[in-house]
């Protein structure tokens, strides 16, 4: 614990989010916003965005969700199907609507039905994407059913994404979610052109969290939370000052009744306290010095986005914090993450400058 009790930073931003659509997005869009300068926003809703037009009606969506005078920037994706033509990518590149294209194997996690089965099918839009220079988002899990689930990623990473990366060596790729030690150190062996994503929730749980003393539904999400050693690693990693790796919450809201039953949704709403629970993790790793930089700089300068011209203030509280268990969404709640750890950090304003 270090003796630091404020702390200035550039407004972070989100780098993978699931903001959904209709009552829950007008519940959570808020929640984003409120500590997020911009946010890369995942298009698998149903039906999946996958065209020009369907990006503006949801960014229209998002921006009627935000509350007024919201300088919140939702960075717009496109969801790649084997059917995704390279010139309606182009298009909505060109236009400036999308900021990356995101790929989902078939059945790898929520709503991903319409995801690609046959990367040979997506050969030329990833071609057109090289040339266009635009990231490349992968969910990277292989979906065979004799691969176990927690080898999913570490299969992804030697069947899928080296070969792809040898195919197409110049298109910038984000593993998304990185939740293994072989994801990132397959990150860090590459010179340029890949990075990660690292949640706050792998950050933060292992899987024991959500197998141990009764099965808890709320710990569950895909990639699913991995051994200790990976939590190590993943640690590590995002601590360490790397640019490859920077922040995407993948706060996943599901409404309770979707994550309690027979069949429970992937999924943990992490967008209320993601940045408390991370600021937490930087300060009991004595690395306060580079949060700023997995949370405001690194993902910016990959994705060639200028910093956040505001800044946040976070402080260090005497006593551990409360976070509320649950937010109204709609006619149903949402569980918000439960880090099941001591947060004494909370965000406590955004300023137009520092000081
Ligand atoms: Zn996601």
């Amino acid at each position: 614990m270090s003796a630091t009790r404020t702390l200035e930073l550039r407004q972070p931003d989100d780098f993978h989010l699931h903001l959904r659509d209709g009552d829950m997005l007008r519940a959570v869009a808020s929640i984003s916003a409120a500590h997020f300068g911009r946010a890369v926003i995942m298009p698998n809703l149903v039906p999946p965005i996958t065209d020009c037009a369907g990006v503006e009606a949801y960014r229209d969506r998002i921006m009627a969700a935000l509350p007024l005078g919201s300088s919140f920037e939702p960075l717009m994706t496109l969801y790649l199907t084997e059917a995704t033509q390279p010139a309606e990518v182009e298009r909505a590149a060109v236009a400036g609507l999308i900021r990356a294209v995101k790929l989902y194997p078939a059945g790898a996690t929520t709503n991903s039905a319409s995801g690609v089965r046959d990367m040979e099918k997506i050969f030329p839009v990833l071609e057109r994407m090289q040339q266009l220079a635009l990231p490349l988002l992968v969910h990277g899990e292989v979906t065979r059913r004799d691969v176990d689930i927690f080898d999913r990623e570490q299969v992804f990473l030697e069947q899928v994404l080296e070969p792809l990366r040898q195919r197409f060596p110049a298109l910038p790729i984000v593993l998304e979610h990185v939740t293994t030690r072989q994801g990132v150190a397959y990150v860090r062996s590459a010179d340029s052109g890949l990075a990660a994503t690292v949640t706050a929730h792998h950050l933060i749980i292992n899987r024991n969290a959500m197998l141990v003393g009764g099965i808890r539904p709320d710990y569950y999400c895909l990639p699913v939370a991995k051994r200790e050693t990976h939590r190590q690693a993943l640690l590590e990693a995002a601590t360490s000052g790397d640019r490859r790796f920077f922040l995407g919450t993948d706060s996943a809201p599901h409404a309770r009744e979707a994550k309690l039953c027979e069949c429970g949704c992937a999924g943990i709403f992490t967008a209320l306290n993601a940045m408390a629970c991370i600021t937490q993790l930087f300060d009991d790793a004595g690395a306060l010095d580079r949060l700023e930089g997995f949370v405001s700089l690194h993902g910016a300068d990959f994705y060639g986005l200028p910093p956040n011209r505001k800044f946040i203030r976070l402080q260090r509280e005497s006593t551990p914090q409360l976070f509320p268990s649950v937010v109204p969404a709609g006619t149903d709640t949402v569980r918000v993450f439960d880090p099941g750890m001591d947060v004494f950090w909370q965000v406590v304003a955004t300023m137009d400058i520092a000081g």
